[in-house]
């Protein structure tokens, strides 16, 4: 997770947010119709905001099943159904997230509301491993409310470290072939890349990168 800046409310909600609302309420369905709230120039926005990624557990979501998430669940509240601010982007593995019922969302991290040094106070990394820092209840929940600690998860997160250990590998061999033991600019600047905020996992990376001190 990481802090997201919104960007401005996509049109199509200014102009009919309020229609969908009124005839969502009428109708006495259980769930908005996604064809609208999970319009495509709502994701467009959305997937900008966050370059692409989930923004719960920062999976790159080209290509992968993306799905328009109320972060405020409808059942909580049915008036924040087209809201703008309640609209986040998720991965297949977040937006099954924990019911509010049993997580509440004033429980956990809120990748738009927290900043990333907020969030990295209470989340951590073990290689591809989600921890609650510091025994964090904070981090703990929202691991728990957005299933941040699943092998699907695992899995996606330690094939990023691959690529990230197969260029540390590179870099060392190349220092111990040019006998040096710095790293030239253009090291530092690939390694740094894995955490800068358009990369996937940038919070881990950006974990693991303070604790390799390189
Ligand atoms: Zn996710």
């Amino acid at each position: 997770m990481r802090g997201f800046q919104r960007l401005p409310e996509p049109q199509i909600l200014i102009d009919r947010k309020n229609a969908w609302l009124t005839s969502f309420l009428a109708s006495g369905k259980k769930r908005p119709d996604s064809s609208k709230y999970a319009h495509n120039s709502i994701k467009i926005q959305l997937n900008s905001m966050s370059f692409n990624k989930c923004f719960y557990c920062e999976t790159k979501l080209k290509g992968k099943r993306k799905e328009v998430d109320h972060h405020i669940e409808v059942s909580v509240n049915p008036n924040l159904s087209y809201e703008w601010t309640n609209l986040y982007l998720s991965c297949d593995n977040c937006n099954n997230k924990i019911p509010h019922s049993t997580i509440s969302i004033n429980d956990t991290l809120n990748p738009c509301l927290n900043t990333d040094e907020e969030i990295m106070e209470h989340l951590t990394f073990q290689d591809e491993f989600i921890e609650a820092k510091n025994n964090s209840q904070l981090g703990l929940r929202t691991i728990q409310k957005y299933r941040l600690d699943t092998e699907i998860l695992d899995t996606r997160r330690l094939k990023s470290l691959k690529i990230f250990y197969k260029l540390i590998l590179e870099i060392k061999e190349n220092q111990i072939n040019e006998g040096r033991d710095f790293l030239t600019d253009e090291e530092i600047n690939a390694i740094n890349g894995f955490k800068v905020i358009n990369h996937s996992f940038s919070l881990m990376f950006s974990v693991l990168i303070e604790k390799f001190n390189f």
